[in-house]
């Protein structure tokens, strides 16, 4: 870690992590997903703590996957056995027990849930700042306000592009090494160094509840179907979801405010937006 530079060109968090719903999901269909999402799971709820003194604000709520088809439900029990291997506890529930474990749930419509006890909730600024404490008393330094502006190249005898250094407002750095960790806007970084990063962004709109009462301690929610996602925050929800019709990066950033680090867009209709109709629905 010593020697390393974080360059930032806001201050930390500032980018997508502000906006982030922070859900840990431990059991994804591919094992190297699940392998890497226990070590993240070890790290945040555990090894940042223990390393600074410093609680993350992880929150272990549990998790719950909807099951509105047959085909989904054996899905769910793939994963269960998947979980098994990996030592990951995980229940598949039926609408009544679904219905014992989350009251407010509407299950009339569902094949069953999969309930995994040890998911969670990440606290995107409380783990951003507490890898960042880490990793400086590791020898590593973070800069925040210093965006980078240039990347400096040069083409080694066998015509291999090298990195020389990093331009910024404040001086350079010379390194021969770049990590482009910025994000919606890594191809912008990419292209400073005649990268090409194949990474398109999108629109993505999520609702925040009022307070709803029993809703507290309750697991987290994600309807593969629908393609939404419910999160506890506090004793509210905030609902989310992925659109069939995306609107992409070009096209919404028309309507930016240019709040947040230039992210956050105007308020969409939630009429408007199936994904969060959808989710309403399901609380
Ligand atoms: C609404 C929403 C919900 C989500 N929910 C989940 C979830 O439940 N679970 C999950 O795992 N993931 C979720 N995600 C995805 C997750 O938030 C992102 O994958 C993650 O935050 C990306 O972090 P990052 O550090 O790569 O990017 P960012 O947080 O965007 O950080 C990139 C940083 O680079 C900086 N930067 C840009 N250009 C420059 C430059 N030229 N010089 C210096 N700095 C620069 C920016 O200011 C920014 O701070 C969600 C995302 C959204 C929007």
């Amino acid at each position: 870690m010593s020697g390393a530079v974080l360059l930032e060109r806001e201050r930390l968090t500032s980018g997508t992590t502000w906006h982030t719903a922070g859900l840990l999901w431990q059991l994804r269909p591919s094992d190297v997903e699940v392998e890497l999402l226990a070590h993240t799971r070890r790290v945040v709820s555990r090894e940042l703590e223990e390393e600074t003194g410093l609680h993350t604000g992880w929150i272990q709520n549990g998790g719950l996957f909807i099951a509105s088809n047959r085909q989904r439900l054996d899905e769910y029990k793939r994963l269960m056995s998947l979980g098994k291997a990996y030592g990951v506890e995980s229940h598949v529930l039926s609408p009544a027990e679904t219905k014992t474990l989350y009251p407010l749930m509407n299950v009339d419509d569902l094949y069953g849930t999969l309930y995994v006890p040890h998911d969670g909730t990440m606290d995107p600024a409380g783990t951003c700042s507490t890898l960042a404490r880490a990793a400086s008393a590791r020898g590593a330094q973070v800069i925040e306000n210093c965006p980078v502006t240039g990347i400096r190249v040069w083409t080694d005898d066998f015509g291999v592009r090298r990195v020389a250094g990093v331009e910024t407002p404040h001086g350079s750095i010379q390194t021969p090494c770049v990590v482009n960790c910025a994000g919606v806007w890594a191809s912008a970084v990419g292209r400073m160094a005649g990268v090409k990063v194949p990474l398109v962004a999108m629109h993505h709109a999520y609702v925040v509840t009022e307070r709803i009462e029993g809703i507290q301690n309750m697991p987290n929610v994600r309807d593969h179907d629908a393609s939404v996602y419910l999160r506890l925050q506090g004793d509210a929800l905030s609902v989310g979801g992925y659109e069939a019709n995306p609107i992409f990066w070009e096209e919404a950033v028309k309507s930016r405010t240019g709040a947040a680090g230039g992210l956050c867009l105007k308020t969409p209709t939630v009429k408007g937006c199936t994904v969060c109709s959808d989710g309403l629905r399901r609380a």
